[in-house]
C-alpha cells in the first residue's frame, strides 16, 4: 500500500426521514439562542415552517440566497443578522443558500446548521465560492464548515427529476475525480466508490415520473459521500473545465458537470486506471466513460455542447482558458488534447 495522509473534517451527521424535526434540539446542541433561518425565494414557505418548528430559538427567515453566493446578498442579511442579534444560521435549501450560510459564519464564526435539498454536496465541505462584481473568488477554511447537517431524504421529494438527475451526476463526478487525485487515500476512495454505487443506482428512479423515496434516500447518502469526498481531496480537469464552462458561458452548475463527466473521465482513461476499475465497478459497468455517459443521457436535458447554445468558437476560448494555472491531473493538461474532448462533449459522441 502507497504512504498517505487523511485528515477527518468534523461535522455532526443526522441522516434520515423526517429528521428535520430535530432540528431545534440541534440548534440547542450548538447553544444557539436566535437563529436565522436562510433560502432562496423559491424555498421561502419550507424556511417559514421550519422557522415556526423553532419556537423562540427562530429569530428570523432570511429568504434571498442566490447562486455563487454575491456579496451584496451577504451585506443584506448581515444587516439582519446584526439587527437581531441572531447568534446562529440554519440553512435550508441546495448550494446556494448553504452558501450563504458559510458566507455569514465567514464574518462571524457563527455555528451552521445545514439542511440541504440537493445533492451539490456544499455542506460537508470548508470551501466558499463568493461572487463581486462578477468575478468569483474561491477559499478554504474551516470557518465556513457546518457544525451539524441533518439529511431528511423528505425535503428532496420535490425536487424536479431535471434537477435531481443533473445534481446526482454532480455528485458523482465529485467522487470520480476523488478516485484519481494527487493527495488520494484509500478512506476517501472507499466512501468515493460507496457513493458512486449509491448514486448510480438511484438516478434511473429518480427520472421516474413516481416517487420513489428509496432512490431518493439513496441519492443524498451519495451525497453526503460524495460531499465529503470533495472536501477532502483535489480535483482536477473535469471541475477545472466545469467552472471554465459554467463561469464563461453562464451555463447550469448541474447540467454542465452531469454533460462533461463521461469525457472526462474518457480524457483520464489512460492514466488512471486503478480509478477507472473502481469507477467501472461501482456503476456495475465495464467501461467507466461509457457507464457514466449512458446516466447522462438518461439524466441531462442536455445532450452535448450545442445544446448548451455553444458554438466551436467557444470550445476554442474554453480549451485556452482549461489550460491556465498549471494543476495537477493525472493526464498532462494538453490544449489540443482539451480542444479534442470538449468537440466530442459538443457533438455529444459515445466518448472512446
Ligand atoms: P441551488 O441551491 O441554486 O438550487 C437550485 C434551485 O433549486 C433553487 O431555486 C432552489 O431553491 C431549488 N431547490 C433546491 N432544493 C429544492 C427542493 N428540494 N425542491 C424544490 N426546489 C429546490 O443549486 P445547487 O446545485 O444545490 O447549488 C449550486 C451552488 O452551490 C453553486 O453556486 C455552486 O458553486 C455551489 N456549490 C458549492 C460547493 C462548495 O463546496 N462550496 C459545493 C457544491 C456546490
Amino acid at each position: 500500500m502507497e504512504p498517505f495522509v487523511y485528515e477527518a473534517l468534523s461535522s455532526r451527521v443526522v441522516f434520515g426521514r423526517g429528521r428535520i424535526s430535530e432540528a431545534r434540539d440541534e440548534l440547542e446542541k450548538l447553544g444557539a439562542k436566535r437563529a436565522l433561518v436562510l433560502s432562496t425565494p423559491e424555498q421561502e414557505k419550507d424556511a417559514q415552517a421550519l422557522a415556526s418548528s423553532l419556537g423562540p430559538l427562530a429569530g428570523g427567515v432570511f429568504s434571498q440566497a442566490a447562486m455563487h453566493t454575491p456579496v451584496d446578498v451577504t451585506n443584506q442579511a448581515m444587516v439582519v443578522v446584526s439587527d437581531k442579534s441572531i447568534d446562529a444560521v440554519v440553512s435550508i435549501g441546495g448550494g446556494s443558500t448553504i452558501g450563504l450560510g458559510k458566507a455569514i459564519a465567514l464574518r462571524t464564526d457563527m455555528p451552521q446548521l445545514a439542511i440541504p435539498t440537493t445533492y451539490a454536496g456544499s455542506e460537508m465541505t470548508p470551501i466558499i465560492g463568493q461572487t463581486e462584481d462578477g468575478v468569483k473568488t474561491t477559499q478554504t477554511t474551516l470557518k465556513v464548515l457546518p457544525e451539524t447537517v441533518i439529511y431528511d431524504p423528505e425535503l428532496t421529494y420535490t425536487l424536479p427529476s431535471f434537477i435531481a438527475g443533473p445534481s446526482a451526476m454532480n455528485a458523482i463526478a465529485h467522487s470520480v475525480e476523488a478516485l484519481y487525485a494527487q493527495d488520494r487515500n484509500p478512506i476517501v476512495s472507499m466512501l468515493a466508490q460507496a457513493s458512486i454505487e449509491a448514486l448510480a443506482t438511484a438516478v434511473p428512479n429518480l427520472m421516474s415520473d413516481t416517487l420513489d423515496s428509496e432512490a431518493r434516500a439513496n441519492a443524498q447518502y451519495g451525497a453526503w459521500l460524495a460531499g465529503a469526498c470533495l472536501a477532502s481531496v483535489g480535483m482536477a480537469i473535469h471541475h477545472k473545465i466545469c467552472h471554465t464552462l459554467g463561469g464563461t458561458f453562464d451555463l447550469n452548475h448541474g447540467a454542465v458537470h452531469c454533460l462533461m463527466i463521461p469525457y472526462t473521465a474518457a480524457y483520464n482513461r489512460d492514466h488512471a486506471s486503478e480509478a477507472m476499475k473502481q469507477t467501472a465497478s461501482a456503476l456495475g459497468v465495464d467501461d467507466a466513460p461509457g457507464g457514466l455517459y449512458d446516466l447522462m443521457l438518461l439524466s441531462n436535458k442536455q445532450k452535448s455542447l450545442r445544446d448548451f447554445g455553444l458554438t466551436e468558437s467557444d470550445l476554442d476560448r474554453a480549451a485556452t482558458l482549461a489550460v491556465k494555472n498549471p494543476y495537477y491531473n493525472p493526464r498532462p493538461v494538453e490544449k489540443d488534447a482539451i480542444r479534442s474532448m470538449l468537440q466530442d462533449a459538443f457533438e455529444g459522441v459515445r466518448p472512446m
